[in-house]
């Protein structure tokens, strides 16, 4: 699962890719415009940013250049999103440090392509393929999207399957409830922290003989424990 940031100002195209790169397994964050696609990238710090060149307030390519001059984000890959006729914008891209371009109008299949290929190139998490996560008595089939305690499948709905995921893939570190809230539900959701109480107790509960993976940090969060043994699973 890699953490992608879309940087555009068409809501239409946004809401396209966030959803087709959540259904590829991934986490989608959003923004509008080129200061909240800043803000978003230091604090988040993504795997790949998908970054249109033509936003409101910010160009592209000055995004570009202030991504690679950060110290914390110098390293994310940028996939740049260009309107025929920028090929100028582009080719400063490139010369700024951009990893791919997609011209628009594009499918989403071969911009698909393009994220797994850059992704794979800098190393990162490529997302859901064929990835069946084996942990004590606990199993998790990313791609299928189904998971066992022992031989019993137990059904998730897709939102405890993305919190169950986003603990394990982050086990043995304390996530805190906010980070929960920002990395599951969506850093515009309009909700509070004592939903992710009830979501992880609900997941415990269907988790059953596995509840004990995911340990309560008083005060702090939660986390999934670092190895089966640790639990006594
Ligand atoms: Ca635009």
């Amino acid at each position: 699962m890699a953490k992608l940031l879309i940087i555009e100002d068409e809501s239409d195209l946004r809401q396209v890719l966030g959803y087709n790169l959540t259904q590829a397994g991934h986490e989608a964050l959003t923004a509008e415009n080129g200061a909240i696609g800043l803000r978003l990238a230091r604090e988040h710090r993504p795997d790949l940013v998908l970054l249109d060149l033509m936003l409101p307030d910010l160009s592209g390519t000055d995004i570009c250049r202030m991504l690679k001059e950060g110290a914390d984000t110098k390293d994310i890959p940028i996939i740049m999103l260009t309107a025929r006729g920028e090929e100028v914008d582009r080719v400063v891209g490139f010369e700024l440090g951009a990893d791919d371009y997609v011209t628009k109008p594009f499918s989403v299949r071969e911009l698909m392509l393009r994220i797994q290929a850059v992704l794979r190139r800098a190393g990162a998490p490529e997302g859901a393929k064929t990835d069946v996560v084996e942990f004590g008595c606990l199993r998790v089939d990313r791609d299928a999207h189904r998971v066992w305690v022992g031989d019993l499948e137990v059904e998730l709905t897709a939102l405890e399957f993305k919190l169950l995921l986003t603990l394990y893939d982050r086990r043995n570190r304390v996530q805190t409830r906010s980070a929960l809230l920002d990395d599951v539900w969506g850093i515009q959701a309009d909700i509070t922290t004592r939903t992710v109480d009830t979501h992880v107790k609900r997941l415990r509960e269907k988790l059953d003989k596995a509840r004990d993976y995911v340990e309560t940090v008083r005060g702090v969060g939660y986390r999934f424990v670092g190895s089966p043994d640790e639990a006594g699973v």
